[in-house]
């Protein structure tokens, strides 16, 4: 379905980004369309039954279509961005999509819960939740769009590529379908980190009637974003920065685990008195059975010393 009508168009000479409701009415807008390069009429008087667009001349035969147009958006407005914040990521996605195949990691998390002579019941990786931190303000650098990426064999074409301070991300805005399989296969191949937004849920609550500062505030929200991808370098980031939260807590705990160690040692010291007590009393009642033994001898001998000392 082609989508020749919208609510911001571009500005002729500028090429600035113009709102239906803030330009003039009809051609005497100025603005034309970034797909078909034609001039556009802004149907935006109040009188007007239908929300206020941008639409083309008659007779224009551009086949835009509203995804291509939100995605065109998207991009437009990523150029703007100074700031990005990037979902968060918790140590349980991380395990169960990476780690948990990485066995060097798994053999260092073992060797931290040795270190700290952690009892079994707490060795239980997967039970262990931190939100890492990345959900912090990244600063963009730069922001390119259309720009081809070329790894030894193949080149893909992401929508957005952001070069934060410490990392360069993708980004895959989608209407219909996510990311395929192939383009992600590409991506892993290249290695950056890619963040995919979800413009279908704008696009149901909005249909046409938005603003330029509506789809920004709903860029700026993490619930439209997803991580499709994290690069092997921002892993080991992330990596380290679990293992310094693992160790802080360990240590944070360790008195209680150190209580339930010395519990667990209490309990086995009392057994061992316990059966020491309990020998101990076998012994003297064998003792005072022999004593009483030797005392009931003694005694009969006694009876007949002084018998004989009486019939002597
Ligand atoms: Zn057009």
């Amino acid at each position: 379905m082609p989508c020749t009508e919208y609510p911001v168009a571009l500005k002729k000479g500028t090429n600035d980004l113009a709102e239906i409701k803030e330009v003039p009415n009809g051609k005497a807008c100025n603005c034309y369309c970034f797909y078909c390069k034609g001039d556009l009429i802004a149907v935006n008087r109040e009188e007007n039954v239908v929300a206020d667009h941008f639409k083309h001349y008659p007779g224009s035969n551009c086949s835009l279509s509203f995804e291509t147009y939100l995605h065109w958006l998207t991009k437009k407005i990523f150029e703007k961005f100074d700031f990005i914040k990037l979902p968060a990521i918790t140590f349980k996605d991380l395990y169960v999509k990476y780690w948990c195949f990485e066995s060097p990691k798994i053999k260092k998390i073992r060797e931290l819960f040795s270190k700290y002579n952690l009892p079994e019941e707490f060795r239980d990786i997967i039970q262990y939740e931190f939100d890492l931190n990345v959900s912090n303000q990244f600063k963009i650098e730069l922001c390119t769009t259309e720009k081809r990426l070329k790894n030894e064999k193949d080149q893909i074409q992401p929508d957005i590529l952001l070069k934060l301070n410490s990392m360069d991300l993708l980004v895959e805005p989608y209407v219909t379908s996510k990311i395929n399989a192939r383009k992600l296969g590409k991506i892993k191949e290249i290695d950056i980190s890619t963040l995919s937004i979800d413009l279908n849920t704008f696009r149901k609550e909005n249909k046409l009637e938005f603003t330029e500062e509506d789809l920004t505030n709903y860029l700026l929200l993490d619930s439209c974003k997803e991580w499709l991808y994290l690069s092997k370098s921002f892993r080991e980031e992330l990596f380290k920065e679990f293992m310094s939260l693992l160790e802080k807590r360990l240590n944070e705990r360790i008195s209680m685990v150190q209580d339930y160690a010395n519990h667990e040692s209490q309990i086995e010291i009392n057994g061992k008195e316990m059966k020491s007590t309990q020998d101990t009393i076998e012994q003297l009642e064998r003792k005072i059975r022999s004593l009483e033994s030797v005392n009931s001898d003694l005694a009969s001998k006694r009876r007949l010393c002084i018998r004989s000392i009486y019939s002597y």
